[in-house]
């Protein structure tokens, strides 16, 4: 792996346990996905064998492509915006998808993953900022979705995710952070209701300009690209 790639890796994880240590969090409490949107399979092989577990792609064709020559030497995360239509090759190649944003999507899934005898693993995307461009629901229809989506029994929630608005002052997307944390624990006594609770806590939140506001905020998940393997 270049020397470039092992420091940058070193660095963040370097950051997110000092800043998992400032709030007095265990540092194992974060996950790490590097996001490989713009990395080669070699680059992700070698982050792979630096220690990273997990990968997030924003694309399904491209994800399918590395994941055909890499395999399951991590857990493949679909971080980027699913089109019904492409549900099936998203349920068999990813762990975790993270973009969940619709009912209809949902149940895609849910049979897609009945065929295929597996319970995939989502999160709920919120557009916890407002803006137009981004994908998500909006905050409050959060209990309409998931009381829909934990009716299907080939869906497994676990939790939430957000993308926020790239800034220059970070402070200004921590009200978002917050957002999705207060979200998250106002609607765990209808998941418990649901039967569905166990296992409703991933808070996907934080990205190369903001992960450390994330962590501070709740994130458990951070989605890192640049930092990792841009120099
Ligand atoms: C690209 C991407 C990231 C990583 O962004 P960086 O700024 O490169 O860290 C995280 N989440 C999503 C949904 C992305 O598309």
């Amino acid at each position: 792996m270049p020397e470039m790639l092992a420091d940058n890796l070193k660095s963040v994880t370097e950051r997110i346990a000092k800043c998992c240590e400032n709030i007095g969090r265990p540092a194992d409490d974060v996950r790490l996905v590097a996001v490989t949107k713009q990395a080669s399979v070699d680059m992700i092989e070698g982050v792979i064998r630096a220690g990273v577990k997990y990968i997030g792609e924003n694309r399904v064709q491209d994800a399918l492509a590395k994941h055909r020559i890499i395999g399951d030497k991590a857990e493949w995360h679909l971080i980027g915006h699913l089109q019904t239509n492409k549900a099936r090759d998203a349920v068999r190649a990813f762990s975790l998808i993270h973009s969940v944003d619709s009912g209809k999507l949902a149940s895609c899934i849910d049979k897609e993953a009945a065929k295929m005898g597996k319970q995939q693993r989502v999160l709920i995307q919120v557009n916890a900022s407002g803006e137009e461009s981004k994908f998500g629901i909006r905050p409050e229809e959060a209990s309409e979705l998931l009381k829909e989506a934990a009716r299907y029994r080939n869906i497994k929630i676990e939790g939430l995710m957000t993308i926020a608005p790239e800034v220059d002052d970070t402070e200004t997307v921590r009200p978002y952070f917050r957002a999705l944390k207060y979200l998250m624990d106002e609607t765990r006594p209808l998941m418990d209701s649901l039967g569905a609770g166990s296992g409703y806590n991933t808070l996907s939140m934080g990205m190369t300009n903001d992960f450390e506001v994330a962590i501070e905020e709740g994130s458990n998940l951070v989605r890192i690209g640049r930092a990792i393997f841009s120099d």
